[in-house]
Formats: structure tokens, C-alpha cells, sequence
């Protein structure tokens, strides 16, 4: 397929890299020039705008990361809504439900139908291609889409009502906010007392407190300290508080969700939009007066 591809970051860089990899025709583009040039070098051709991307392809993906970029791109002066070629916009990113919807009928009124596409797995993901792709919006261009969409990992067609993938992504992220937060209170809980963080974290994912924070982010970035996961605390802090608007609109007050929002608060004022979000440790360290980090040996008892 000829795609066009806006976004090269964290996310993005690697999805269009394996699409290239996979044969289809790429043109991409990307505020950052180096992104752009490194995919030049892998195959794929340069544009100089989103609607210059929309001039030249009939499928477009964005990887942005915000809310206002995704809108800009798709509906603003320049964006894919003026291109002449485009039939679909597919948003890979994470905005909500009520962003997205909203990027749909303005899109409809150019007659270029908007799908949502978020997906979940982290960089990890985006590179060996086992990203979960949520897919909403009309069924006949999500089977258009499909082939390109299967590149970059499992798909799932959460239904056509515009928004209810975003809904779909925002239930999942919570879920993963509310597994590293919680997991640093347990190893903090532990440490505090005196216990190995790491015999803590080989317990637990021998144990029924496994979780993928647990399993994931604590041996690669936390225990080690390296803080080097590749999601931005910026942006888990998006997707909670847009968690907690989706609940709010639905006329929903979950205590859980509201601990956590005010808990990754606190996180984004301490460490910083730029920081990793497994840094999320470290307001809670600093509030019991402990760091965790721990030896790597075996520790299962014999
Ligand atoms: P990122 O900041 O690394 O990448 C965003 C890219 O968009 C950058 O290259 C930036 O230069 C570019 N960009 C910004 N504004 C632009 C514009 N107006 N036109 C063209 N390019 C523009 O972000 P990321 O981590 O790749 O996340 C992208 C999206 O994917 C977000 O919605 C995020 O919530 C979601 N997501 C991220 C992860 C992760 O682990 N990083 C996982 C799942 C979903």
C-alpha cells in the first residue's frame, strides 16, 4: 500500500520502519527533520507538510503526542483535511474519546473518514510489531487498513461508533498508571522494612500480585535505575486525566481511578512532563525515605 506516515517519534519511528520493512510505499513526515531523514535512509520518501502527505497518499497514519497535535495535523491550515488524495485519516495516538469524535466530523465534512487506531505495548511493542491495535470507525476502511495495520501488531475492531477505541485504549492505560504506581507503594512498603526489592519483584511475578509493572517495567528500568522505559510521563499523565474525563462524562466517580490521577499529579509536578514515567517511583521513595535498587542474583529459595 501507499501510506502516509506523520510522527516519527518514540511510537511512530518504529511502526513506519517495520510498514517500510513489510514493502509498503511510505511518505512521511515529521516536525523533527533528523526523524525524517533516518526514514529517508530506510526507504521511505520525504514530505514537507500533512497535506502534502495528503496530496500524494489515500491512507494516512499519525503518531503525535497530544491532543492539539493530532487535531492541528488532521483539521488545521496545511493539514490532511486540504490534501487532494486522502480518503483516510488513522490515528494512532492516544487522545480520547471526545477528541476523537470530534476530529471525525470535522473530517467528515471533507468526506475523508477518520478511524481510531491506538495501540498499547510500548516501544518494545511498536518494534517487534506485538502492539494491541485498537481499531474503530467504519468496517469497510478498517479492512482497507487491516494488511497495513497487522504490520505493527494484533488487531482488534472495537466497533464503528467513533471514539470507542480511544475508550477502549483509556480503560487499558488506567489499568497500567494504577500497576506502577501501586507496585512502587508494595516494593516501597518492602524496603522500607527491610526487605530485597529485588527477591520482592521475583516474588511477585511468581505470585498472584504480577502485573505488567511488575513484570516489565521494574527489572528493565526501575531496580537497575536506568528510567529508560520510552513513555513520558507527560503522556501517561494525558492518558490518566483522560481516563478521568471519559469516567466523569459518563457520569462515573471511581475512587480508584481518582487516587491514581491524584498520584501521577504529584509524579508530573516532582519529576516533570520530559521525565520517564517509571519515575513514578520516586515521589514515593523520597516520601518514606528510601531508594529501591537491589542485587541481581538468584533468589528463589532452593
Ligand atoms: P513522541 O513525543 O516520542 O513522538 C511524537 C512525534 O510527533 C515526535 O517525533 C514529534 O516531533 C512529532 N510531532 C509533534 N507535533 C507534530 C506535528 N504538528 N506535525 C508532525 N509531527 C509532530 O511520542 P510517543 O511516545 O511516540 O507517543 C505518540 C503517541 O502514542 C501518544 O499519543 C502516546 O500517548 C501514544 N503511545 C505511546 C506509547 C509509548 O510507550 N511511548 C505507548 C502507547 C501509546
Amino acid at each position: 500500500m501507499e501510506i502516509g506516515f506523520i510522527g516519527l517519534g518514540k511510537m511512530g519511528f518504529p511502526m513506519a520502519r517495520r510498514l517500510i520493512e513489510a514493502k509498503h510505499q511510505l511518505t512521511v513526515f515529521d516536525t523533527r527533520k533528523e526523524a525524517v531523514d533516518k526514514l529517508v535512509a530506510l526507504g521511505a520518501q520525504a514530505a514537507s507538510s500533512p497535506k502534502d502527505i495528503a496530496d500524494r497518499c489515500e491512507t494516512v497514519l499519525a503518531s503525535l503526542p497530544s491532543l492539539q497535535a493530532s487535531l492541528e495535523v488532521a483539521t488545521g491550515t496545511g493539514g490532511v483535511s486540504d490534501g487532494k488524495r486522502v480518503k483516510r485519516f488513522i490515528d494512532l495516538s492516544t487522545v480520547g474519546s471526545h477528541m476523537a469524535t470530534k476530529i471525525h466530523g470535522l473530517l467528515a465534512k471533507k468526506n475523508i473518514v477518520q478511524l481510531d487506531s491506538p495501540v498499547s505495548g510500548g516501544v518494545g511493542g511498536a518494534e517487534k510489531g506485538t502492539l494491541a491495535v485498537m481499531v474503530s470507525g467504519p468496517r469497510a476502511d478498517f479492512e482497507i487498513a487491516k494488511p497495513a495495520l497487522d504490520v505493527i501488531g494484533k488487531v482488534f475492531f472495537i466497533g464503528e461508533k467513533p471514539g470507542s477505541a480511544q475508550t477502549m485504549k483509556l480503560a487499558n492505560n488506567f489499568l497500567s498508571a494504577t500497576a506502577m504506581v501501586a507496585t512502587s507503594e508494595a516494593v516501597v512498603m518492602g524496603v522500607k522494612s527491610g526487605l530485597d526489592p529485588a527477591v520482592m519483584i521475583d516474588v511477585i511475578n511468581s505470585g498472584s500480585g504480577l502485573n505488567t509493572a511488575s513484570r516489565d517495567k521494574f527489572p528493565r528500568a526501575v531496580l537497575p535505575r536506568t528510567f529508560d522505559f520510552g513513555f513520558a510521563t507527560g503522556l501517561m499523565v494525558k492518558d490518566v486525566r483522560l481516563a478521568l474525563e471519559e469516567m466523569k462524562s459518563l457520569g462515573l466517580s471511581m475512587e480508584v481511578a481518582e487516587a491514581v490521577g491524584r498520584l501521577w499529579e504529584v509524579v508530573i509536578r516532582d519529576q516533570g512532563a520530559d521525565s520517564d514515567f517509571t519515575e513514578a517511583i520516586k515521589p514515593i521513595e523520597k516520601a518514606a525515605g528510601v531508594i529501591v535498587g537491589g542485587s541481581k542474583g538468584p533468589h528463589a529459595a532452593k
